[in-house]
């Protein structure tokens, strides 16, 4: 059956999205796009327990950071609405209904003391064929009882009717077909009359299918909860309509040993959230891709390596080419380690190739947090000095620690180089190349550059120790791009002077 391609993103509003959530939005989102279909957002806010204030504004905004548009969703409005589980209660109870009223579901008014009785006396227990007829539900108590207890508002559940000894199967595209017996499954709780919601079940299968989704995409940890998704299809008589799954392989730390987790990130330092988060509890900060000075494209691309490859050794690819590319034959079924190294080289190689201007203007409000007014300089003196340097970053912030002596003459000097280069002598040296420099019109990197060692070698003087000292003074350490280079941006008078000044400051190292 060919059906228009609908595919949802279904995050629970339960804090900030961790990057695994992210990368499951990212297959979605290249899937409907390769195919062009839609892409729903649907907040699954069941779990009245576990919501956060923030949380659902905290997707929306990393989604948009990372270019993952959305077709339908509570923002964007869209014809299956809504798209909010909180407002479709009234759908939820209707569907709880029909499976009463058909026998294929049940309500139980075990209280949690009674259950945990359960499990303490057998350990066990699981609430299915074996064990519901010794429990209090509507399969065991007069209907009368039943009716009773509910219209006295006592709290009951509904659970689903599990047949046992019956193989059900779970198509998933990339795992292939995955046989799982119901006698392993338990008569799961489909809907609480305490906050009158229903479980992420229910509420999912029903959306999932009044949203005509046509193919569920999602995390490999939801792989065991699918047999009983494909047994609710069933039970609503939905199987022809089922979507396919496609169960994406786990995220692991970096090692590989075990699933990727917040405390990885925070132990090896890297975010394993998109965006900074300040959580409105304990008010504690996690760190974000985005203000770790990552760009959303090599945030995108990393994350698309995560679990698909294109086939060949192709690694930097944009939005576009990954759509084009991207096929679930390609997905692997073992879990990828999240390799943030390689993060930092995809961040360090969408730097290299962006253009230097563009990068320069990245660069401007880094220079305001350091108390630099960019205004200052023209845009041609910037976006030189970013060509100097950006073969040496891996974030957009590094480009101060590279440049900072451009815009902020030195005040100290690097001790270890004053101990190796500023020999007792080098003061008179560096007098005499003020007055080479003095002499240079043309002050340019290649024009300078001949007459400066043409000097040193006519005098014998020590190559690595004049040219090392005569970085100090400039840099203040002896790192960094061509020393000419530099010179030709600051230019004749400020170098000198920066040279007269060394030459009264630099204390000789005993
Ligand atoms: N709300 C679930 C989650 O938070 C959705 C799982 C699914 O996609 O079925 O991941």
């Amino acid at each position: 059956m060919n059906r228009p391609v609908r595919v949802r993103f279904a995050p629970s509003p339960t804090g900030p999205l961790h990057i695994g959530g992210v990368r499951t939005a990212l297959y979605n989102y290249i899937f409907a796009r390769q195919h062009n279909g839609t892409m729903i957002l649907r907040i699954e806010d069941t779990d009245s327990q576990r919501f956060v204030p923030g949380a659902e504004d905290y997707i929306n905004e990393a989604l948009a950071w990372l270019g993952i548009g959305i077709d339908e969703g509570v923002r964007e409005g869209g014809k299956y609405g809504p798209y909010k589980q909180s407002e479709r209660r009234d759908i939820y109870r209707e569907h709880v209904k029909q499976l009463l009223d058909a026998g294929k579901a049940y309500i139980a008014f075990d209280t949690p003391a009674e259950l945990e009785a359960a499990r303490n006396s057998s350990p066990n227990f699981q609430y299915d064929a074996s064990t519901r007829m010794s429990m209090r539900n509507s399969l065991t108590m007069p209907a009368d009882e039943v009716k009773r207890l509910i219209d006295e508002g006592t709290p009951y559940v509904v659970r689903f009717l599990i047949e046992p000894g019956r193989d059900v199967e779970v198509n998933d595209l990339i795992r292939g077909k995955v046989v799982i017996n119901s006698s392993i499954l338990d008569d799961k709780v489909l809907y609480k009359s305490a906050d009158d919601l229903p479980t992420y079940h229910l509420a999912n299968i029903v959306d999932d299918h009044l949203m005509e989704v046509t193919h569920v995409i999602r995390g490999e940890e939801w792989l065991p909860s699918a047999p009983l998704h494909v047994l609710l299809y069933e039970a609503f008589g939905w199987r022809d309509t089922m979507p396919d799954f496609v169960h994406l392989p786990l995220l692991l730390k970096p090692d590989g040993k075990g699933k990727l987790s917040k405390r990885d990130g925070d132990r090896l330092g890297f975010p394993v959230f998109p965006l900074e988060w300040h959580d409105p509890k304990s008010g504690d900060i996690s760190s974000g891709y985005r203000e770790s000075g990552y760009l959303p494209e090599a945030v995108v691309n990393f994350l698309a390596l995560l679990g698909w490859n294109p086939g060949d050794d192709t690694e930097i690819m944009s939005m576009d080419e990954l759509i084009s590319k991207f096929s679930l034959e390609h997905c692997s079924r073992a879990g990828a380690k999240f390799a943030f190294e390689k993060g930092k080289w995809f961040n360090h190689t969408y730097l290299q190739n962006m253009d230097d201007a563009t990068l320069a203007e990245k660069f401007k409000p880094v220079l305001r947090e350091h108390g630099v007014d960019p205004d200052k300089y023209s845009d041609e003196f910037l976006t030189k000095i970013v060509s100097l340097v950006k073969g040496r970053i891996n974030f957009v912030n590094d480009l101060w620690d590279q440049t900072s002596y451009f815009f902020v003459e030195p005040e100290e000097y690097e001790a270890k180089s004053v101990k190796k280069r500023w020999t007792p002598d080098m003061p008179g040296h560096m007098e005499d190349l003020i007055k080479v420099l003095e002499s240079i019109d043309d002050f340019s990197s290649a024009a300078a550059e001949p007459v400066v060692i043409g000097w040193i070698e006519k005098n014998n003087l020590h190559m690595g120790n004049v040219m090392n000292a005569f970085r100090l003074t400039v840099v203040g350490k002896c790192v960094g791009p061509h020393m000419f280079d530099i010179t030709e941006l600051l230019g004749k008078e400020e170098t000198i002077r920066r040279i007269r000044k060394g030459i009264e400051n630099i204390v000789p190292v005993e």
